[in-house]
C-alpha cells in the first residue's frame, strides 16, 4: 500500500498533528477541519472500507472506538460530547480508502447529517 495516505501518516513519512498513539491506533487532526475539533483516527493496519475487514479487524475497529473515547474525554467532551462518523465508499463521502473515523465536536452539529 505505498500509495495510501493514512499509512504513509502511520508510518510517520507524512507529517501530522498526533493527539492519541498506541500499538495499533493513530489519532491526528483532520488538515480541513470541519469544527473546532476535527480528528482522524485510523487503525495502523491498512484497511480500505468496512467491506475490507478480515477476521479479527472488529478488534481494531473496536479500539478505534475506545481511542475516540479516550481522546475525547482528554479533551473534556464527556458533557458536551461529539460526533463520531464513518464514511465508507463514494456514495458514503469517502474519500481516502483506509479507514477511518471522524471525531467531531466544539460547535452544535445538526441532525440528519448532509
Ligand atoms: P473521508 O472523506 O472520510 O475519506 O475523509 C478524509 C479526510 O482526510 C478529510 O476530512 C480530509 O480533510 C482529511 N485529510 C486529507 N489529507 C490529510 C492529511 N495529510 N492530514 C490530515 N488529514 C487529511
Ligand atoms: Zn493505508
Amino acid at each position: 500500500m505505498e500509495e495510501c495516505l493514512f499509512c504513509k501518516i502511520a508510518k510517520k513519512e507524512v507529517p501530522s498533528t498526533i493527539v492519541y498513539e498506541d500499538d495499533d491506533v493513530l489519532a491526528f487532526n483532520d488538515i480541513n477541519p470541519v469544527a473546532p475539533v476535527h480528528i482522524l483516527l485510523i487503525p495502523k493496519k491498512h484497511i480500505s472500507t468496512f467491506f475490507a475487514m478480515e477476521p479479527g479487524d472488529g478488534m481494531l475497529v473496536g479500539k478505534l472506538h475506545e481511542a475516540a473515547v479516550k481522546v475525547a474525554r482528554n479533551l473534556g467532551l464527556t458533557e458536551k460530547g461529539f460526533r463520531l462518523v464513518a464514511n465508507c465508499q463514494r456514495g458514503g463521502g469517502q474519500l481516502i480508502f483506509h479507514l477511518h473515523y471522524h471525531l467531531i465536536a466544539g460547535r452544535p452539529l445538526g441532525w440528519p447529517p448532509g
